[in-house]
């Protein structure tokens, strides 16, 4: 990993906020004073968040706050689900009337948090852009450690650890685990997504943030509805 450090002046390492972020972070320790910490708020991050990347901006050199587009990309193009009718597509909604507009999740990511992200590090010339995936990720970027596109590196330091080697890590380090990791699975970008149902936000919602809560159960609620006649004629279809 050093040689590979010292092959760059402008490094990149994009933290989010999640246990495999935070533990990259402290196992790049040595290296800080090279990178630039890079953290995309959505606009909608949660505030325990917030609070962790205001540790973080007083420990590490440099911190780069990137603004995202999640409001104005919901806007445009929709809530995001994991489930999208066709009825609830541009298309759909300009051909049948309807009213909820619903994109596929990682569309919403990709407009609200990626690009952005990835537009700012292009900008500011960062040639080795190191992230806290994993092989064992259920999600990741279909690239290796290593992988180099348009003059740009990847460094995954974790990229052979699991999530209990990350744990271990972390209270090896003496570092707080964010406390949504009581209720969720996974490190939540956006307090009231209405996708990723998998994480079990609902639940840590209602226990912490219950206006969050609210207009996340509004948003499942639409989903709810804009679904319900596409799976009642998908359920007299399936084995009919
Ligand atoms: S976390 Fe959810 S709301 Fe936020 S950008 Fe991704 S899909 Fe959109």
């Amino acid at each position: 990993m050093n040689n590979i450090i010292d092959n760059h002046e402008k490094i990149g390492l994009q933290f989010s906020g999640g246990k495999d972020s935070l533990a990259m972070l402290h196992l790049m320790r040595e290296h800080w004073d090279k990178l630039t910490v890079y953290w995309l708020d959505t606009g909608d991050a949660f505030p325990e968040t917030v609070a962790l990347v205001d540790e973080i901006e007083k420990l590490v050199p440099r911190l780069v706050r990137i603004a995202g587009r999640q409001r104005e990309t919901i806007e445009q193009y929709g809530i995001p689900s994991d489930i999208v009718p066709a009825a609830n597509t541009p298309i759909g909604l300009a051909a049948k009337g309807g009213t909820v507009l619903i994109q596929d999740r990682y569309s919403c990511c990709m407009r609200s948090l990626m690009w952005p992200l990835h537009e700012q590090m292009i900008g500011d010339g960062i040639t080795l852009i190191v992230r806290g995936q994993k092989n064992s990720d259920k999600l990741r970027a279909p690239i290796k450690s290593g992988y180099v596109e348009d003059g740009i590196e990847y460094l995954f330091p974790l990229e052979d650890w699991d999530d209990s080697d990350v744990r271990a890590f972390l209270k090896d380090e003496g570092v707080e685990l964010p406390r949504f990791y009581e209720r969720m699975s996974a490190s939540p970008d956006c307090m009231t997504c209405s996708a990723y149902w998998e994480d079990g936000r609902g639940a840590y919602l209602k226990e912490h943030h219950p206006e969050a809560y609210a207009e996340y159960q509004s948003r499942l609620n639409a989903i709810s509805a804009a679904n319900a006649q596409a799976i009642t004629f998908f359920n007299m279809e399936i084995g009919g």
